[in-house]
């Protein structure tokens, strides 16, 4: 009998240990890791460096109200800003992140009214579900905050129909992460920011899953040539610790004045610590380079695959952000369960989409046996369904 709500689909495996880029469980069994907590362990597992940043400010202070300076806030705030006029608000979850920027666009904008898309993901408070385009995620839950509306994505006349001197926010994921890895066209973005620009509208791009170095630049945004009005970080801000972050341009500062929104967790003087270096450490020309140099080997592999397996309809995505969509949503939970036997470890997306989100920190060699299980994986089941089909 289990003391916890069953909001999980958990697997029955328990991850106990982890070093670089593999994961142990309790049998002792390997498993290298295709998923980085989604998207979480960018630097990998027990981190030497990360270990020794939170030894030594866990034995200084863990925590302070944020009724006090906070030197580690102003620091990473000044790193994710980087060289742009950005400020910061630093709260625990990629939802709470979320959650300040609607409530930043609402109260500058005096608007209410805020675009989404279909399938997109946002999180699970009621604004961040309410911004989230899937009605499987509101089931249950309504009402709603009111005054989302919710358009396909990458198609610009619907954008246009709706955007009005009424809208507040346009907010969007550059890589539909949970939706299914679905990158946004650049010349769509561009126009929407346009559109935005047009109508007064503020442009929140929800960088959570494609931040920090994800899709091979710190920030996927720059890969659309776009200045967000606000975004939002979480996920692999902290390498594991909780953190997320809410920016936004200067120019909106003045509209969280003091008392206006606030966390009493937000920028704890540990998640500030370990994010500060995480930053530094992920924010590097030489190592994002590496990173993409990773992520050319890692579709080349899988495009080498794709061409000789049936069960591959496509591969996309940026950077170590990857989704493989395969032919059925049956053929998706095999695939998932055998890789798992193999000792590789990946993640779903949507309903037939394989996602990959290795550490960035992945090896060449690693990459190389991830894709030889990977390919043994989907040849096996091939000739599992083509000996099934011709027993029919
Ligand atoms: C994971 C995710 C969130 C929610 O983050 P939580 O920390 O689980 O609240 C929001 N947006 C995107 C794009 C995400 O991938």
């Amino acid at each position: 009998m289990s003391y916890l709500f069953p909001n999980y689909q958990r697997k029955k495996l328990e991850l106990i240990k982890g070093s670089k880029n593999t994961l142990i469980d309790q049998t002792g069994k390997r498993y290298l890791d295709f998923t980085s907590g989604i998207g979480v362990m960018n630097l990998g597992y027990n981190d030497p460096e990360l270990n020794q940043v939170l030894l030594e400010q866990s034995s200084l202070l863990w925590h302070t109200p944020n009724l006090y300076e906070n030197d580690l806030q102003e620091q990473v705030a000044e790193k994710l800003a980087n060289g742009k006029d950005y400020v910061s608000y630093f709260c625990n979850s990629g939802a709470e992140a979320n959650e300040a920027a609607i409530k930043l666009a609402r109260k500058a904008t005096g608007k209410s009214k805020i675009i989404t898309f279909t399938n997109s993901f946002h999180g699970r408070t009621y604004g961040a579900m309410s911004a989230t385009g899937q009605d499987s995620i509101h089931a249950g839950f309504e009402p709603l905050v009111p005054d989302f509306i919710y358009l396909p994505f990458n198609e610009l006349e619907p954008v246009k129909m709706e955007i009005d001197q009424q809208t507040a926010a346009v907010m969007l994921e550059l890589i539909q992460g949970e939706g299914g890895v679905l990158p946004a066209d650049v010349s769509w973005i561009q126009a929407v920011q346009s559109l935005c620009k047009e109508h007064g509208a503020l442009l929140i791009i929800d960088e959570i899953q494609t931040g920090i170095g994800r899709t091979g630049t710190f920030y996927a945004y720059e890969q659309y040539q776009i200045e967000p009005d606000i975004f939002t970080l979480a996920k692999g801000l902290g390498n594991g610790i909780p953190v997320g972050a809410m920016l936004g341009k200067r120019s909106l500062a003045n509209f969280f004045g003091p008392g206006s929104h606030g966390s009493t967790f937000g920028g704890n003087k540990l998640a500030m610590s370990v994010a500060c270096k995480v930053v530094e450490r992920i924010n590097q020309p030489a190592f994002l380079q590496d990173a993409q140099k990773k992520s050319g080997q890692l579709f080349s592999g899988l495009n080498q695959i794709a061409e000789k397996s049936k069960m591959i309809t496509g591969i996309r995505g940026k950077g170590l952000m990857i989704g493989i969509e395969l032919a059925d949503q049956h053929t998706l939970s095999v695939v998932l369960e055998q890789l798992e036997v193999e000792g590789l470890l990946a993640l779903k997306a949507g309903q037939t989409v394989l996602r990959l989100l290795p550490p960035l920190t992945i090896t060449e060699k690693e990459i190389d046996q991830g894709l030889v299980i990977i390919e043994k994986v989907l040849n096996n089941l091939e000739s599992q369904i083509g000996f099934s089909e011709k027993g029919e």
